[in-house]
């Protein structure tokens, strides 16, 4: 039988690179697969339905919350996010692991629900600076979101020490590599 799998849950502020690193990451270790979350947040310009994001209006968003379907959910900026429950737990017994991109409550609930089986990661950005500079340059928000984002970014980062490893998303190719070292040794001390 092949090894169970392990979660990568992954947090930090909107603009610090989380999406483009665990793309990155997944090329490098294909076995992962990236948990796809519900969400009432309207779809960006270039987000694929049901890859991205199952999105869902806010009454189809309840009904997954009621009938037990979502592992944790959290609310963010105005809008829900909730991971799916079922795809999760399919994978780890496949051997397969997850790698989740959820908000600081988000990943605590899952290190609750699965202590042995999950490692919490909290992505940085190399400065406040390029923080910005990210989250303006890619033109999917309108300035009163980045001002909320921007504000929920300094709130996120307070909790930073909640996590049992920090990673600088400075250098692509290296954070990526980070991430995937942290996975394999937490799989290995289980
Ligand atoms: P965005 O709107 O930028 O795609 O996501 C906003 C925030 O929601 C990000 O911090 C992201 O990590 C978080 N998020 C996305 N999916 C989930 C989820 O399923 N659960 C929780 N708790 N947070 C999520």
């Amino acid at each position: 039988m092949s090894e169970k799998g392990m979660i990568l849950v992954i947090s930090g502020p909107s603009g610090t690179g989380k999406g483009t690193l665990l793309e990155k990451a997944m090329t490098i270790n294909p076995n992962m697969k990236y948990s796809t979350s519900a969400t009432t947040r309207k779809p960006r310009a270039g987000e694929v339905p049901d890859v991205s994001y199952f999105f869902k209006t806010e009454e189809e968003f309840n009904e997954m919350i009621e009938s037990g379907e979502i592992l944790e959910w959290d609310e963010f900026c105005k809008n829900k996010y909730g991971t799916p429950k079922t795809p999760v737990a399919k994978a780890l017994e496949q051997g397969i692991d997850i790698v989740m991109d959820i908000t600081v409550p988000g990943a605590m609930a899952v290190k609750e629900a699965f202590p042995e089986d999950s490692v919490t990661v909290f992505i940085l950005p190399p400065s406040q600076e390029e923080l910005e500079r990210r989250l303006r340059g890619r033109q999917t928000e309108t300035e009163e979101e980045i001002l909320r984002r921007l504000a929920a970014s300094a709130k996120e980062l307070e909790a930073q020490d909640l996590f049992q490893y920090k990673v600088v998303n400075d250098n692509l190719e290296e954070a990526a590599n980070e991430l995937l070292a942290i996975l394999e040794e937490n799989k290995k001390k289980r």
